[in-house]
């Protein structure tokens, strides 16, 4: 079976490093999901507005080289236990595929393409879409369903912006009212791996969202220092 991409996603996650690592851990976050044309048929959309949230599938089309290997090493457990791959998330997998629950914000159909903007996606920018279904609360939530090292969301730290930092964001307010918001979910998760986590407090971390270099330091909790623009 060859698949074609049937739409591509445009995010503010510009590198892989400190996007969220399930859907919904930042709902503020918002893409686009703009239909290639084979797929650029309002009909095929018809009835799914009335869902809260979708299925996206999708290739993880950054995966350094495409080789799988049968074990790998979750981030939930430090980066220093061993899983089968089978057995969790990860990208380095066979067929390179990733599956997302995502809001369903809006349905738009303008000068004939048409777009669908979700929130809370764990996507990168430009990330192929394969397929798009809708979330269905009967069947596909399992409140009793048992996750083993994954039975609780990650754990989340305070976030603070220094004093620069919020005289950047006061600075993009115009035309990014809701970064503040979005930057605390984000990096709440405290995006680096548990190796990098020297106890060296002045380490600048940066990141890409948008087109701003976000730098932050890990003291305990995350200090945004500054929003530079690229
Ligand atoms: N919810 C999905 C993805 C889980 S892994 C699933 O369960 O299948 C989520 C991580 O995938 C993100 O933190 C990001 O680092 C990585 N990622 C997202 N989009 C990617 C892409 N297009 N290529 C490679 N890695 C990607």
């Amino acid at each position: 079976m060859e698949l074609t991409p049937i739409a591509y996603i445009s995010t503010p996650y510009k590198e892989k490093f400190a996007i969220p690592r399930q859907p919904g851990l930042a709902p503020a976050v918002k893409g686009k999901i703009t239909m290639q044309p084979d797929f650029n048929d309002i009909n095929a959309f018809r009835g799914l507005e009335g869902f809260s949230h979708i299925w996206l599938i999708f290739q993880f089309h950054q995966v350094p080289d495409n080789k799988w290997t049968p074990l790998v090493r979750p981030p939930r457990l430090g980066g220093n236990k061993k899983k089968g791959v089978f057995a969790t998330r990860s990208t380095h997998r066979p067929n390179n595929l990733g599956m997302s629950v995502v809001r369903l914000e809006s349905i738009s159909h303008d000068n004939g393409q048409v777009c669908i903007e979700v929130s809370g996606m764990d996507l990168l920018d430009g990330t192929p879409i394969f397929d798009i279904k809708p979330y269905i609360q009967y069947v596909d939530s399992l409140p009793t369903a048992q996750s083993d090292f994954a039975q609780q969301p990650p754990m989340q730290l305070a976030v603070e912006f220094s004093e620069q930092a919020q005289r950047a964001l006061a600075r993009h307010s115009e035309h990014y009212p809701d970064l503040e918001q979005e930057l605390t979910q984000i990096l709440s998760f405290n995006p680096c791996p548990a190796y990098q986590q020297d106890k060296d407090e002045q380490r600048i971390y940066g990141v890409r969202l948008y087109d701003f270099n976000v730098k932050w330091r890990l003291c305990g909790h995350i200090e945004v220092c500054d929003i530079e623009t690229v």
